[in-house]
């Protein structure tokens, strides 16, 4: 193995990082979480010349070393820690040839914890248009440091880069402003105190509230004395440090950069006026959205179809080949379908993806932020909420992985728990069936269809739940979590197909890793529930037969009839009669309760589940909305899907958590069982109190 040196990636939003992180490793990368909290880690390797490799870490974007978010508390833990294995030993700040200025800041911060800092300017190939100029020679001196004139876009200047990182051993560690210089006396003092420290580094362990159970504490003992310097007076101290580095950061660039505005092309404020337009701007992103999913359910219909139809052969065909029993029919109908339900979700996954990643490519995603977050915030949501909350309506798990770019965890936590209330494509076929069923096929004011009209209430409840909800928590949980909101509007840009591609690859990799296995181990279990069961279901086709003597019944007539029984006297059709109890006050009997068991895996698998109950050999909706209407309830011998029942039905699974998927990649993105499990009790109860409210108010 060759020697590798350890490279950190760092540099405020919107520089370029990522695009640089995948210019240097490609598809060398891996993408994970720092051990117990939500942020990403990606990491990579970068081939620098034979027997060499640089271990590239790609830290969360941060404007300085303030810590105010998770994401910058990891970036300050990391640089603060020696012993950590991921510690650089050469730091890359990624800067936009646009906002120099501002991109200094972390930099000066950076190169004055004494790691060697490389900086990398991107964007060159802007410059030209932009009539920036720069003078690299001079502005080195002044950095004492290297830098590399880069364009991500263009794949230019990584040769030079990748030099520099190699010889990293021979840059200036030496600090680009004095730290006391800031404040004499206190410096000092702290100088006094510990003299084998770096002062800066004590500066931040002092300044910043993170969490420093890492760090070589007992170097650091009497630390504490300095900490209970007011709060007022370290703020104070903090803020001379910003305009210390400001000015230091004025001074080198006022001789090496040039920016000739006149000749400069605006195209840039134009857009921004009209797609940030207070009427303008909706229109556009509404328009947009309506394009998108438009996009999303019928392009994606074809490969689901398709995955849909190879599944259920392939399935078969396991079926024919195999000897019969009971490993052939875990294989035929318990692992193969589970895989077919992971991967049925990806079309829709990697399109939503493709079309968000392209959006924030360009750069309008930020106007879409910009514009909504306002009205957003009222609720305890970002603007970036937006998205995710849009997305739902197609499919909860793209849009909770598309929560990732919200900054402030509140938020985020927040957009995830209340997106599976939109209603998304699988609650689709339900209300589709009972809406038939029960509401009547009117016309209000002569054009619209009371039908047409219930679903859209049911599109508009979710959305309300989510809003309503979403200002609920932001009241109820106690998260401490400043939100505060940069506004960061980058250039409009022509999309990096390597960027959108990689998007893509990463988040459907990560869904089906990610959620998967969990979706794949629920269905067999549901699989093992519903085909296996105690006393009568083994004797299913004894009993069949007796009871249909003397009937002339066909081959599939028969077989729907012993499937029928067979689920019933299943695991899972004993849990269904468990519950009935708990569902008769609902205006449901034990065939819905088996099938609302059932659909606790995903809901779409309800009307399959009555399909078969009802033993109705063909899933065609026709005949089971025929077998639904004619089902009467013994007792009191009036329609089991009436009017009250129906509205509960809808209610109920308009609030119910009904899909393992979500709940699988909710615990991958808040990195913990505690918010999914608490998503499905609450969820859960709302659905029965309000399904519960509108039966016994209705019936
Ligand atoms: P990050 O937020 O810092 O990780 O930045 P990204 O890599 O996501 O890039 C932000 C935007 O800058 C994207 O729209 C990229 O297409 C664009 N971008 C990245 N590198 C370059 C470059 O060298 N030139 C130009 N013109 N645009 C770039």
């Amino acid at each position: 193995m060759g020697r590798q040196i350890n490279v950190a990636l760092l540099g405020n939003p919107n520089t370029g990082k990522t695009s640089v992180f995948n210019r240097l490793t490609g598809l060398n990368q891996k993408v994970g979480n720092y051990p117990g909290i939500t942020v990403e880690k990606k990491e990579g390797v970068c081939t620098l010349e034979r027997g060499l490799k640089a271990h590239i870490l790609d830290l969360p974007g941060t404007y300085s070393l303030n810590a105010s978010s998770l994401d910058e508390n990891v970036v300050i833990e990391l640089l603060l820690n020696k012993n950590d294995k991921d510690f650089p030993d050469v730091a890359i700040v990624v800067a936009d040839v646009e906002n120099l200025k501002r991109n200094l800041l972390l930099f000066t911060q950076i190169k004055d914890l004494g790691i060697p800092t490389i900086l990398a300017i991107n964007m060159a190939d802007r410059m030209k248009r932009k009539a920036i100029s720069l003078d690299i020679e001079q502005l080195e001196e002044k950095l004492e440091t290297k830098i590399a004139l880069i364009s991500s876009r263009k794949n230019e200047g990584f040769e030079t880069l990748k030099q520099y990182i190699t010889q990293y051993a021979s840059l200036s560690v030496k600090p680009c402003v004095n730290a006391s210089s800031i404040a004499p006396e206190y410096f000092n003092r702290l100088e006094k105190a510990f003299p084998d420290q770096d002062l800066y580094k004590l500066w931040l362990v002092i300044t910043q509230d993170v969490n420093f159970g890492v760090l070589e504490r007992g170097a650091l003992k009497g630390i504490a004395t300095f900490q209970t310097e007011s709060t007022s007076n370290l703020k104070r101290l903090q803020q001379k440090e910003t305009i210390a580095r400001y000015q230091f950061i004025n001074e080198v660039l006022k001789e090496t950069l040039a920016i000739d505005t006149e000749n400069a092309k605006d195209f840039r404020s134009r857009m921004d006026r009209i797609l940030t337009h207070r009427i303008w701007g909706y229109i556009i992103f509404f328009g947009i959205l309506l394009l998108i999913f438009q996009a999303i359910f019928d392009w994606s219909s074809y490969p689901m179809d398709f995955i849909d139809s190879t599944f259920a052969a392939f399935s078969e065909w396991t079926k024919a080949i195999m000897p019969p029993g009971d490993f052939t029919n875990l294989i035929a109908e318990g692992i193969i379908p589970g895989l077919g339900g992971i991967v049925i979700f990806i079309p829709q996954i990697a399109f939503l993806f493709l079309f968000i990643s392209i959006l924030e490519e360009t750069g309008y995603m930020s106007r879409v932020v910009f514009l909504m977050d306002r009205s957003m915030r009222r609720f305890g949501l970002s603007g970036k909420s937006v998205v995710p909350l849009v997305s739902g309506t197609a499919c909860a798990i793209p849009a909770i992985m598309a929560t990732r770019n919200i900054e402030s965890w509140k938020e985020r936590l927040i957009t995830i728990l209340v997106t599976p209330f939109t209603t998304c494509s699988a609650r689709l076929p339900v209300y589709l069936i009972i809406i038939a069923l029960v509401i009547p096929e009117q016309r209000v004011l002569g054009i619209f269809s009371l039908q047409g009209l219930t679903l859209m209430f049911l599109y508009l409840l979710g959305f309300g739940a989510a809003i309503f909800s979403a200002w609920l928590l932001d009241k109820v949980l106690k998260i401490r979590s400043k939100s505060f909101f940069v506004i960061e509007m980058p250039n409009y840009k022509v999309p990096i197909l390597k960027n959108v591609m990689i998007t893509v690859v990463e988040k459907t990799k990560s869904f089906v890793w990610g959620a998967g296995k969990i979706i794949l181990a629920i269905s067999i279990i549901l699989w093992v529930l519903a085909s296996y069961g105690p006393g009568d279901f083994n004797r299913a086709e004894e009993i069949i037969a007796q009871q249909t003597v003397g009937q002339q019944l066909s081959e599939t007539e028969l077989e729907t009839k012993i499937a029928s029984f067979k689920l019933e006297n299943s695991y899972v059709g004993h849990m269904g009669k468990f519950i009935e109890p708990a569902v008769r006050p609902l205006g449901y009997d034990w065939k819905i309760g088996i099938a609302i068991v059932s659909s606790f895996a995903a809901r779409e698998v309800f009307v399959g589940t009555l399909a078969t109950i009802y033993s109705v050999g063909s899933e065609e909706e026709e005949t089971i909305r025929n077998r639904m209407a004619a089902e009467v309830n013994p007792v009191l011998g009036t329609p089991i899907f009436n009017f009250a029942s129906g509205i509960s039905l809808l209610l109920f699974y308009a609030f119910a958590m009904q899909c393992m998927s979500t709940l699988a990649i909710v615990r991958r993105e808040t990195n913990s069982w505690k918010w999914p499990l608490w998503q499905l009790f609450a969820m859960s109860a709302i659905a029965y109190i309000v399904a519960l409210a509108a039966y016994q108010f209705l019936k």
